[in-house]
């Protein structure tokens, strides 16, 4: 029988054995894992009538990668559809401003200026770029929408889904799709219209789980037939001959679910050139405080707001997650996440839980007018919260795969190289399944 390591129990580790054991269930695999706790940034907390999320609160069902999990793994009953509200955003500039839904709203919108508007307008008539060099978001932005357009919506969105800022990030590595859009439909306007033609379909709604995040994880777990060490960091892989050696144990094929700063030092002694430019990848530091209030005025009728640079606030976004799933506070009670550091200030991320919790109870004073002291609150620190895909990632992530394809059974799988996203590590994990598989 075939013997396969996994190390790390996040979504990527657990969905690639999910898939090598759907299958061939015949396959031993052994999860090592170094918390007490699967899930990774996959994690929920039960605490006071509230359901905090500590990392991600869902997916996005325009993507099948995720839905088709959930469904193999007989996970639909758990399956919970966000509020409508929830497709209500704000920007938070000087003021808060709706996020426009429609090409009408965007005309009445006082988040760009008339100048700024007609700029991405023009983005219709202006050539696509010649080579395919990488660039930051911020150059593909201004060259394509504008100045305003990048600083206000492009910045608020890269906050929001990477913890980054536009000049911090490639935007081939984070945005693969819009980079398409212009290079095989000439821009993105006339990509997104012809597009609209081809694919008819409902655009993206926000899915999680009854009891947040951490019950897929618990089902997942539950019904997999793999072997679990939780508690059991691993700090080094040896090869002897075509087997892997971990923890004293012999194995066929060894899957790397880790962040990439921890395969760097696992594969020191296997491969150090691997474990070098694994060690080039860097992450933001983002933390995570949630705030519950009992009997609050406000009506958080949405999804929450995002924080722009020129803002100047020490927030970078606040989440009304009690409105978006509307079990994640008890009857009478609001839940409030509100998100600190990132690439814009990663210091800030740092600070003391304290400090963290008074910085979120001053952005929320600030950005929403909520001056009422949270009755909850709570801080999770994440040091190494989200890959940076800088510029040169998309190269460095090339060479480091040919390298490992050179080592028969030896994978890298995780939010490090190829999308961060919930169904961008499961894609890329059922991926990863079949090529074991295949090698196997
Ligand atoms: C605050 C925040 C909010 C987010 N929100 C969303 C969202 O709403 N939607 C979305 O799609 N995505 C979101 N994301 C991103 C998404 O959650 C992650 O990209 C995804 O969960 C990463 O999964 P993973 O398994 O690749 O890595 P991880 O979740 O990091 O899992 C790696 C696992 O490896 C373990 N490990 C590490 N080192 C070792 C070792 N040496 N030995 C053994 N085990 C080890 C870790 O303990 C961990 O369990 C968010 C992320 C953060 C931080």
């Amino acid at each position: 029988m075939k013997n396969i390591a996994i190390v790390g129990g996040g979504i990527s580790g657990l969905t690639t054995a999910f898939y090598i054991k759907e299958q061939q269930p015949d396959v031993k695999i052994t999860i090592f894992e170094k918390e007490q706790k699967l899930g990774g940034k996959m994690r929920s907390i039960k605490k006071d009538g509230y359901i905090i999320e500590e990392g991600s609160n869902g997916f996005l069902s325009n993507k099948p990668d995720t839905l088709e999990l959930v469904k193999l793994a007989k996970c639909e009953d758990i399956l919970k559809r966000s509020s409508d509200n929830a497709r209500i955003r704000f920007i938070y500039t000087d003021a808060l401003h709706n996020l426009p839904e429609s090409p009408i709203a965007f005309l009445k919108t006082k988040l760009l200026t008339m100048m700024g508007k007609l700029r991405v307008a023009k983005e219709l008539f202006i050539a696509s770029k010649k080579d395919d060099s990488d660039e930051t978001l911020q150059s593909f932005g201004y060259r394509r929408v504008g100045k305003e357009m990048t600083d206000v919506f492009l910045d608020a969105m890269v906050a929001g889904i990477y913890a980054s800022k536009p000049d911090a990030i490639s935007v081939k590595a984070a945005f693969p799709a819009v980079v398409k859009l212009e290079q095989e439909y000439g821009g993105l306007f006339k990509g997104m219209f012809k597009k609209r033609k081809k694919e008819a379909g409902p655009g993206g709604i926000l899915m999680s789980f009854d009891g947040g995040v951490s019950s897929f994880i618990d089902r997942l777990q539950e019904n997999l037939d793999i072997e679990i060490c939780k508690n059991s960091p691993i700090t080094e892989a040896k090869k002897e001959g075509e087997k892997y050696i971990i923890d004293g144990k012999e194995f066929d094929a060894l899957i790397l679910s880790t962040p990439s700063y921890e395969a760097s030092k696992i594969l020191q002694n296997i491969d150090k050139n691997i474990s070098n430019k694994l060690d080039k990848i860097d992450y933001s530091a983002l933390s995570v405080v949630a705030l519950g209030y009992d009997n609050l005025e406000n009506e958080l009728k949405g999804f929450g707001l995002l924080t722009t640079t020129s803002a100047k606030k020490n927030v970078l976004g606040v989440l009304w997650d009690s409105s978006i799933f509307d079990d994640r506070a008890t009857k009478g009670k609001k839940l409030l996440r509100i998100m600190i550091g990132g690439q814009r200030n990663p210091k800030l991320a740092m600070k003391s839980e304290e400090e963290l919790i008074n910085i979120a109870i001053e952005g929320v004073k600030e950005t929403m007018g909520i001056g009422q002291k949270p009755d909850f609150s709570i801080a999770i620190r994440h040091k190494y919260a989200i890959p940076n895909y800088k510029i040169g990632h998309l190269a460095n992530v090339k060479e480091i795969f040919q390298v490992v394809e050179k080592h028969k059974g030896l994978y890298l799988n995780s939010n490090a190289y190829q999308g961060v996203g919930l169904n961008d590590c499961v894609a890329n994990s059922k991926k990863c399944a079949m090529e074991v598989l295949a090698n196997l």
